[in-house]
């Protein structure tokens, strides 16, 4: 889909400890965070260590570069504004940086899909102000 057509998904609504995120996004960079006092990665954002409960946080640019960890393929639209998108499937990667993120996987056929399979994050600028991560293998 053009960033011209109307856009009728739902649409995240950015909170002062994930607003980082979705400006990296724009920038196409996918940032995560990383808690300064014991060092552990975490996505998706969050406020609070879950490790040390540290509320002192920074951010870092991934790789984008991870490896599958599972998938599912949606056949059914549990929202309209996803149904030209059928079938789809949607990704748990493990990043090279340690943690998981989920997101569409395209660019593959199911019958390549497999554990371990590495893909590397693509960007996609859906709205005016708005870019989603995808999957691509690679
Ligand atoms: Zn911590």
């Amino acid at each position: 889909m053009s960033a011209t057509e109307t856009y009728n998904k739902l649409v995240p609504e950015p909170t002062p400890h994930s607003a980082p995120y979705w400006e990296g996004l724009n920038e196409h960079k996918l940032l995560l965070q990383r808690c300064r006092s014991c060092g552990r990665m975490r996505h998706y954002p969050q406020p609070m260590c879950p490790v040390c409960h540290s509320m002192e946080v920074e951010w870092i640019e991934s790789s984008g570069r991870g490896a599958v960890h599972s998938w599912t393929v949606t056949h059914h639209p549990f929202h309209p504004g996803f149904r030209d998108d059928l079938p789809y499937t949607l990704a748990t990667v493990d990043l090279a940086e340690g943690v998981r993120m989920n997101a569409q996987l395209r660019g593959t056929r199911l019958e390549d899909l497999r554990i371990g399979l590495p893909v590397r994050v693509a960007f996609e600028t859906v709205k005016e102000g708005l870019t989603l991560p995808y999957l691509v293998p690679g």
